[in-house]
């Protein structure tokens, strides 16, 4: 009998899964529910036999998860799935590692609610659904915080009055982290050396964007903070932004703290800055056409990249890689090309051929011969999961 683990990603109103299989790492069947607690939730299957998608009875996480066991069966799956995995966003400082889920894990789990209000509800909702359709199968929590427990004091703490940190947490946690463990790994396997010796900068760009330094396959510095709308300029959030900008716009708007963290969670970004849309393909080809406010947007996203790039280098003391990855590292030719340029001086050259012909699905090489070298890396933070629950399930080989 196979042994396969089900990964589940649940947010507010969606609900994204994929079976692994524990030998060859393969995704047997994934999907992903939307639209849960509005009127129509619709739930969509992809498998090896096709694809497909239908309505759910009810738009519930429950409803989504009973869709997703009775397709399971009817493909003859249901009994290889052998252990559940959570993404979980924060961890906080109590989560260093993936752990196995007891009522404690779920109680800490529930005290990170506040640093992450949006999600970590989300991912507890999904939790408890899972515990009680898949009674007595165990079920581990993978959080994207816990990677970059390991910076040291001097990246994480911001210049705030110390009582904040110790009493309220405010600190630098990062996010993701299940990303930067799978690529920084498999950015070793290519270089050819372990991965204890490496000292890689990675752009994890995708909707939410994030770069992070990791020294012998630790993270030692990263870009975003306390929540994931510190540091570079992503689809819809303005990343880095002045703290007096809330007092301002506060008294100019008359907006209060909800309608400012909106505006910059919501508003702003790629979105913001090109008025057209955050959607990077869409203003790729925009800018392509000659549009401005899409080469000006892109401009912004590939400098402040840049720049952040060359920060996180301090923490290495050297570049072994750069590393692209997400939506926008694994497709956008465009932007890699622009950051490699501004990058020159730290020894980056594109190999503008081998850019243009990156195909996604497949590692490669992005920089010249006598470069330092550039890889694009399709992450997968599914089998990050898959494996670590295996791990804490006893079920590796
Ligand atoms: P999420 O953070 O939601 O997981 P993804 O990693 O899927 O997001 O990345 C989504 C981003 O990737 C979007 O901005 C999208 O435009 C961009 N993207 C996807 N395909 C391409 C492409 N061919 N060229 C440029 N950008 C792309």
């Amino acid at each position: 009998m196979k042994s396969r683990i089900l990964v589940i990603n649940c947010g507010s109103s969606s609900l994204k899964f994929a079976l692994i299989d524990t030998a060859s790492g393969d995704a047997v069947l994934t999907g992903l529910a939307e639209k849960l607690g509005l009127a129509e939730g619709v739930i969509s299957f992809k498998h090896e036999s096709g694809k497909d998608s239908q309505p759910l009875t009810e738009a519930s996480h429950d409803a989504a998860m009973h869709a997703i066991i009775s397709r399971l069966r009817s493909l003859d799956l249901l009994d290889s799935v052998k252990a559940v995995g959570h993404r979980v966003v924060h961890g906080g400082e109590h989560f260093k590692a993936s752990a196995l889920i007891d009522d404690t894990v779920v109680a800490e789990i529930e005290k990170c609610a506040k640093l992450a209000p949006l999600h970590n509800p989300a991912h507890l909702l999904g939790i408890r659904t899972a515990v009680q359709q898949f009674p007595g199968l165990p079920q581990v929590a993978v959080f994207d915080t816990a990677f970059h427990q390991s910076m040291p004091e001097q990246a994480y703490l911001y210049a705030v009055p110390m009582s904040l940190y110790r009493d309220h947490g405010v600190r630098r946690y990062g996010f993701h982290g299940t990303s930067y463990r799978y690529v920084s790994a498999e950015a070793a396997r290519m270089l050819g050396k372990p991965l204890a010796e490496t000292a890689v900068v990675c752009a994890h760009l995708g909707n939410g964007a994030s770069a992070a330094a990791i020294l012998g396959g630790k993270s030692v510095d990263t870009t975003m903070g306390l929540t994931p709308l510190e540091g570079l300029v992503m689809g819809t959030r303005s990343g880095d932004i002045d703290p007096g900008v809330f007092g301002y716009l506060a008294s100019e708007l008359k907006l209060d703290v909800n309608g400012v963290t909106d505006l910059l969670n919501k508003q702003s970004g790629l979105l913001g800055l090109s008025e057209i849309s955050s959607d990077c393909r869409e203003l790729e080809d925009a800018a392509l056409a000659g549009d401005a406010a899409a080469i000006l947007a892109l401009e912004v996203f590939s400098y402040r990249l840049a720049k952040h790039i060359a920060a996180l280098t301090v923490a290495l003391g050297r570049l072994d890689a750069l590393l692209f990855t997400g939506g926008i590292g694994e497709n956008s030719s465009y932007l890699r090309a622009r950051v490699m340029k501004q990058l020159g001086f730290l020894g980056l050259k594109l190999d503008e051929a081998a850019n243009n012909a990156f195909i996604r699905g497949k590692a490669g090489r992005i920089s010249a011969t006598d470069s330092v070298p550039a890889l694009v890396i399709n992450t997968n933070e599914e089998l990050m999961i898959a494996q670590d629950t295996a791990t804490l399930a006893g079920l590796d080989a």
